[in-house]
């Protein structure tokens, strides 16, 4: 339940550092900290949160990322970014860190995979703990769990409020990626995509085009496991897209 979960009373209070180690933000040296303890502010305090910062804040969430497959598709085609996997399940969530562990020993001299990392969090509740206002380029809800009795939407991971948070996180211009093979559920997240103000649909044409949205959708309709299954099973993959946009004005 999530009284065992672990989550950080705001984001700077998270430990990246442990996470993404290459990307870890470097601890003062010694002259460096003597310098400091000149400086009017508490030392100490500096020297903890930069222990766990890291030089470059995630740009990219997968929520409910299941077995992991997106992220390790993506980490080479955006070896820059820090991308974070979120996952309820504690099992599902050890089995990611692992594969991600491993493929950075084996990769080792090209530095590859240190870009992603995977947690375990309910993030219908803890989302805003771990990221700042505008902090994100991109969401990824790939094949959410359909819940499909009408007294069980409430446990869908998209509506009105949580669209709210996915706004907050999302940078203006940002993208939220949602791609499943159940159509009602499909046509509930564009149903409330679309009456949020915060958000525009992204078209086809953007969809099936040669930038990063198109990389985007091509990637998680082939490589996440729920993809990979309906493939097989020769089923149907509903995608829909969607830009944060600018907030409207208060009227
Ligand atoms: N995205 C993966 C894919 O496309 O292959 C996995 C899809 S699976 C059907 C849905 C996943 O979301 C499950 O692994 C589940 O444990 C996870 N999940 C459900 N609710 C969640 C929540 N509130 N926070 C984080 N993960 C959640």
């Amino acid at each position: 339940s999530d009284h065992s979960l672990t989550y950080p009373k705001s984001p700077v209070d998270m430990d990246w550092a442990s996470l993404y180690p290459a990307y870890a933000v470097k601890k003062p040296t010694e002259e460096e900290k003597e310098k400091e303890a000149d400086a009017s502010h508490d030392p100490t305090k500096e020297e903890q949160r930069t222990a766990k910062a890291i030089t470059k804040d995630v740009e990219i969430a997968d929520i409910g990322c299941g077995f992991g497959g997106l992220l390790f598709a993506l980490a080479p085609k955006f070896p820059d970014t820090p991308m974070l996997g979120m996952e309820i399940r504690t099992s599902v969530t050890d089995y990611v860190v692992d594969k991600i562990r491993a493929l950075r020993s084996q990769h080792a001299p090209t530095q590859s995979y240190q870009n992603i990392s995977c947690l375990r969090a309910n993030t219908m509740k803890f989302l805003p703990n771990f990221f700042t206002r505008h902090q994100l380029r991109a969401i990824f809800l790939c094949f959410p769990d359909p819940h499909f009795k009408q007294r069980k939407h409430k446990a869908r991971i998209v509506s009105y409020t949580l669209n709210s948070e996915y706004a907050y996180a999302l940078r203006p211009g940002g993208v939220v990626y949602t791609i499943t093979d159940v159509k009602d559920l499909h046509e509930w997240m564009v149903g409330h995509f679309e009456a949020h103000l915060s958000f525009e649909r992204v078209g086809e044409e953007e969809l099936e085009g040669e930038g990063e949205v198109a990389t985007c959708v091509g990637i998680m309709k082939m490589e996440t496991e729920e993809g990979k299954k309906v493939t097989r099973n020769g089923g149907e993959k509903f995608v829909a897209v969607f830009r944060r946009v600018v907030d409207p004005p208060w009227p």
